[in-house]
């Protein structure tokens, strides 16, 4: 199912006028729907067209309620003229410790301040993408931006947006249940729910 068919799906399942390009409403019923689980949620959202095989190799690694919207991202920027791969999606606890080391005690530039267990890439809710042309990998792009702008409109948080650590190829998806907490409170719930074998969404 393409993306287009897949939105069309859900605006006939709202009872809204099946145009097939998803405004916000359109997206926040994907959203509720994927996310939020609501028992008696009357959207079920269908499977969508696969994305590039690399792309595809990163979104398997996520929670598969991040799945449907990484994959969306990637349609909706190449709708949009702009080609972009999921280039990383879960890092383990010990992979996230390994790249830590990097450029304090092991050779290379530090590229992150985060421990195992302190990035929401270790929990499968985050996922960082390349933008490409041709096959050519593009660190740094306007286009970034451009795709920022797509991934928030599909309820997704942007790295692009921080005030702190500006990241603009990375996205997110908050758990329904981290609405309200920042991002130190949403990780340590997120160490205890796995730590437990509790579930990152429910
Ligand atoms: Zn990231």
């Amino acid at each position: 199912m393409t993306l287009e068919e897949m939105i069309t799906a859900v605006q006939t399942a709202l009872g809204a006028e099946p145009d097939g390009k998803a405004g916000p409403e359109t997206w926040s019923a994907i959203y509720k729907a994927v996310v939020l689980k609501k028992s008696g949620a009357k959207v079920v959202v269908p499977e969508m067209t696969a994305a590039d095989p690399r792309s595809e190799k990163s979104i398997a690694t996520l929670a598969t309620e991040v799945q449907p919207l990484a994959r969306a991202l990637v349609h909706k920027a190449a709708a949009a003229g702009i080609t972009i791969k999921v280039i990383s999606g879960l890092r383990t606890f010990d992979e996230q410790n390994a790249l830590f080391a990097q450029g304090r005690t092991t050779p290379g530039n530090i590229v992150t301040n985060a421990r195992g267990g302190y990035s929401n890439h270790n929990f499968g809710i985050a996922f960082d993408v390349g933008v490409f042309e041709g096959n050519k990998y593009l660190g740094e792009s306007p286009k970034y931006k451009a795709v920022g702008a797509l991934g928030m409109d599909i309820g997704l948080e942007w790295g692009g947006s921080w005030k702190t650590i500006v990241d603009e190829p990375h996205f997110q998806l908050r758990p329904g249940w981290a609405n309200d907490l920042t991002e130190r409170q949403m990780l340590a719930e997120l160490r205890d729910r796995v730590g437990g074998g509790g579930p990152v969404f429910a």
